[in-house]
């Protein structure tokens, strides 16, 4: 039989040293489970950092991706296939949004929003509107434009020269934010709730503010829901929570459910912000990866997955509410999140690298977010069973971290 061991051994023979991955080979996945190469099972309430929005190996994915590659999986922006125009009608019908662009990542988009905001003003005469804003610990991705955005000088240093023209604000500042936006900003770039900036819940009023900051100076506002779209807070966009509609969000994670795709998704008075010519992928909006998420967001309606991630969420809120006020668990410090994207933020002299590999090996997959945080971003389809059996290790490995 082959092992987790031999198997790490010849990763680190043959891949870039530019990850640390847990030491399990995971082999097969079903519903909110895996296994790895050794039989070992797997709770996973990671889904490969909010990505496997419908569960693992889900039959209408397997379906979707059989049916597809059996008759058309390519055909380039030379010429259209069905599915991504599908796909653009059906994002259209469920958000604010009439407008798409199709790519292969986050990253992606979120460069092609910040091609698509200098374009805009350059193309409406307003050549001075160069500049861009972001938050400090946000995180919208690695490549030059999207790690220029990201407002964490960990993933800046030695790659500099940096993009230049992006200013960062404290997230949550309003007063940081107007002092920040003027008749040079293009756009504003937020989360709705940073993810890897730990699960930080912006106050009620942050993003309403910051569309107002943004109207008054005549700025587009952005919001970056590759983390938190496609139902993961509970509702499909997190934007609803606010009532705030941007002018444009990016949109990959959970879009096709670990199929790679990014899309942004815009407001009808920027259809005409990328011209032909002007901004283009190869891969992006394949027919492929595009009646993949086709079936991803079929399946989020058919078994109403924005409603069992509102209603699952508030039971693992709660529970890790419980788990943050219990005066025997000092290393429990607080709970935050929407949805099923949820953070227990540790403290108490915990090492967050060694609790995390404890639940791991008492069979739960989690990640850390923003250095101290527990994330928990389980499948749309996770159950309150499945949760209550991840609370039990969960609680079991901070006993234990404490030593009590
Ligand atoms: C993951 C993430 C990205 C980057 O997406 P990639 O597909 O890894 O390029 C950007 N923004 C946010 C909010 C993310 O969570």
């Amino acid at each position: 039989m082959i092992t987790n061991q031999a198997l790490i051994d010849q990763f680190n023979q043959v891949h870039l040293g530019n990850y640390r991955p847990a030491p399990i080979v995971i082999d097969r996945g079903r519903g909110c489970e895996v296994w790895d190469v050794e039989g070992k099972r797997y709770l996973d309430l990671c889904a490969g950092l909010a990505v496997v929005s419908i569960g693992h190996s889900h039959p209408a994915f397997q379906a979707a991706v059989a049916a597809q590659a059996g008759k058309l999986t390519h055909v380039s922006n030379l010429f259209h296939s069905e599915p991504p125009i599908q796909l653009a009608s059906a994002l259209k019908s469920r958000t604010p949004f009439s407008r798409f662009f199709f790519c292969n990542s986050g990253a992606e988009a979120n460069e092609a929003l910040l091609k698509l905001a200098r374009k805009h003003f350059h193309l409406a005469g307003q050549r001075e509107r160069k500049a861009l804003v972001s938050a400090t610990n946000s995180f919208h991705g690695r490549t030059m434009g999207a790690l220029t955005l990201t407002g964490q000088p960990k993933y800046h240093e030695g790659m500099e020269p940096l993009v230049p023209g992006v200013s960062y604000v404290a997230y949550g500042d309003l007063a940081a934010l107007e002092a920040s936006v003027n008749a040079h900003t293009a756009a504003v770039f937020l989360e709705p709730i940073q993810g890897e900036g730990g699960i930080v819940v912006p106050d009620d009023g942050y993003l309403r503010g910051a569309r107002a900051i943004c109207d008054r100076a005549g700025a587009l506002l952005f919001f970056d829901e590759i983390q938190t779209g496609i139902g993961r807070t509970g509702r499909f966009l997190a934007s609803e929570w606010s009532g705030v509609v941007p002018d444009a969000c990016s949109l990959a994670k959970g879009i096709a459910a670990g199929f790679p795709l990014g899309a942004i998704a815009v407001s009808e008075t920027l259809a005409n912000a990328l011209p032909p010519g002007s901004h283009a992928t190869t891969f992006g909006g394949n027919p492929l990866a595009c009646a993949v998420a086709l079936a991803v967001l079929d399946v989020i309606a058919r078994e109403d997955l924005v409603g069992n991630a509102e209603r699952v969420g508030a039971h693992l809120n709660a529970r890790l509410s419980a788990l943050a006020s219990d005066t025997s668990l000092p290393v429990a410090l607080a709970a935050r999140g929407r949805g099923l994207l949820q953070g227990l933020v540790l403290g108490g002299g915990a090492d967050p690298a060694k609790v995390l590999s404890a639940i791991r090996d008492a069979g739960v997959l989690l990640s850390l977010a923003g250095g101290n945080v527990l994330r928990f971003s389980p499948p749309l389809c996770v159950t309150k069973g499945e949760i209550d059996e991840a609370m039990t290790v969960v609680e079991g490995a901070l006993r234990s971290a404490q030593g009590t």
